[in-house]
Order: structure tokens, then C-alpha cells, then sequence
């Protein structure tokens, strides 16, 4: 599943390729979708291209007056894909669910197991979970230490609620929380100030290299097989129980919280 830099390296791609163009038709192949070709206005503009957590927004809104906002949403959940395909169109992709027809190229959602969602809103007003996104600059040790405070929930199933900190996935939460030398187990509420700032810089520096990497392989980015083989040189402790830890030598020790895996080194995360 696509984490938060997963998702950022995808934004960042396609900005340059699709800000300025101008929808030509939205094609839905899926009934699945909860979208309807009619909802999109012929030629309007694709003014920008971010990321609410791992939400991907393609802004349509027409400037003027009165203003007309109108957002494209995507979430690529397990299998989704968004891929720009230069003219001429290329042949159907397989598990294509919707193709947005360009000025220039197409937009193509593809999507083997047809969990992602494709929502066209005209009011982002509640449409994501209330979470701080991590790489945002609101992000800050205070921000972290006011979200934390008096929880009682573990701080590796708290990283993973999307209401504190949006975008956070399985992986990165193992990985954060061995970087900055905090055992998974601890009351997110119980951290000293010093935990705190480890947890902050180490969730920024984390999600920043992960990104940096994945923009330097986005040529490789359709390719699942290819991309979390690259990846995995990157983990320290995920996927790697009783795997020697990198820091000490230990035995990488793999625990469940609330059904999910977590990773960690208990002699470092003490
Ligand atoms: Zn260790």
C-alpha cells in the first residue's frame, strides 16, 4: 500500500504534467466509482496538484466571478495508480477504472483491486480525517506534544490513527520510532519532552529521505515488484524479525498491537 511519501512522489510527478492542462472528458469504466462523467465541465483547468495526507487533490476550481470549486480526490488505497500517458492515448490499460482525456495526454486510474476511491467535491470542508499532516510546516515538537498529551494509547498504534498525524502507514511507524529510540509499547501520552523532539525530527527526516528516494526511481514507480525491492534496503527493523539490529547487533523483535505488526529492537527502544 502507497504510504504518505509514496503519495508525495506521486504529486510531485504529475504536477508538471498536468498543472495548466485542460479536461477534455472523464471517461468511468468502473461502476464501482462514485463518479459521474457529467459532473465535470468540459475544459476546465488544472490549476495545482497536492496531497491532504495521502489523499491526492487535483484543484479545477475556475477562477471569476462567482468562483466555481471543484476538486478532483484520489486515493489510491492497496493497488490504485494515477498515470499521465503522453499523446497519442496509449492502448487500454488493464484494470483502467476511469480516464480523464487532456488537452494534452491522458490521466489514467488504474487499479487491480478497486479499493482507491476517485471523488469529484465541490466543498473540501470535512472531506478528510482532521489529522496534522507530518510534513506540513504546522508540524512543529509543540504541535507533536499537544497531540500527544494524555493519551494512554501506545505510541505505535497511535502514529497509525489518521485523527493525530494523517499519512503515517505500518512501515513508517516501526521505522520512526526505532530511528528516534522509543520502544512501540510506550503510553504516546508518557513521553518526555526530549522523546518528543526525537519523534518530531525523526518522522520529518524519515518521510523527507523516503521521498528524495522514491523521486530519484519514479521511473520505476509502476512497478510494485521493482519498487519495494529498492525500498527494503532502506528499513532497519521492518519485515526484519530476528534479523541481527543494525545498531546493535540484536535480534529484531516482531510484536502485534491492535492486529498489526510492529518491529522493533528492544535493546535500542528502551
Ligand atoms: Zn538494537
Amino acid at each position: 500500500m502507497p504510504e504518505l511519501p509514496e503519495v508525495e512522489t506521486v504529486v510531485r510527478g504529475l504536477a508538471p504534467l498536468l498543472v495548466g492542462r485542460k479536461v477534455r472528458k472523464l471517461e468511468v469504466l468502473d461502476p464501482k466509482l462514485d463518479l459521474h462523467p457529467s459532473r465535470l465541465p468540459r475544459n476546465r483547468m488544472i490549476r495545482r496538484v497536492h496531497r491532504h495526507g495521502k489523499e491526492i487533490i487535483i484543484d479545477l476550481s475556475q477562477r471569476g466571478k462567482p468562483q466555481k470549486p471543484l476538486w478532483l480526490c484520489v486515493h489510491l488505497r492497496m493497488t490504485g495508480k494515477l498515470i499521465w500517458t503522453p499523446p497519442p492515448s496509449a492502448p487500454p490499460e488493464r484494470h483502467l477504472r476511469a480516464r480523464i482525456a487532456l488537452d494534452r495526454g491522458d490521466l489514467l486510474f488504474v487499479d487491480a483491486r478497486r479499493f482507491g476511491t476517485m471523488r469529484l467535491m465541490s466543498d473540501l470542508a470535512g472531506a478528510f480525517p482532521p489529522g496534522l499532516d507530518p510534513l506540513a510546516p504546522e508540524f512543529t515538537p509543540a504541535a507533536l506534544a499537544d497531540l500527544l498529551e494524555q493519551s494512554i494509547q501506545a505510541i505505535k498504534p497511535w502514529l497509525l490513527r489518521q485523527d493525530r498525524l494523517i499519512g503515517l502507514g505500518n512501515i513508517y511507524a516501526s521505522e520512526i520510532l526505532f530511528a528516534a529510540k522509543i520502544p512501540p509499547t510506550r503510553p504516546a501520552g508518557s513521553l518526555t519532552p526530549d522523546e518528543i523532539r526525537r519523534l518530531h525530527r525523526h518522522t520529518r527526516h524519515l518521510l523527507e529521505r523516503a521521498i528524495k528516494y522514491c523521486g530519484t526511481t519514479f521511473s520505476d514507480f509502476r512497478d510494485e515488484r521493482g519498487r519495494s525491492g529498492r525500498f527494503r534496503r532502506f528499513l532497519k527493523v521492518y519485515g526484519r524479525e530476528d534479523d541481527p539490529c543494525r545498531r546493535c547487533g540484536r535480534p529484531v523483535q516482531r510484536l502485534v498491537q491492535q492486529g498489526r505488526s510492529t518491529f522493533c529492537c528492544p535493546a535500542c527502544q528502551k
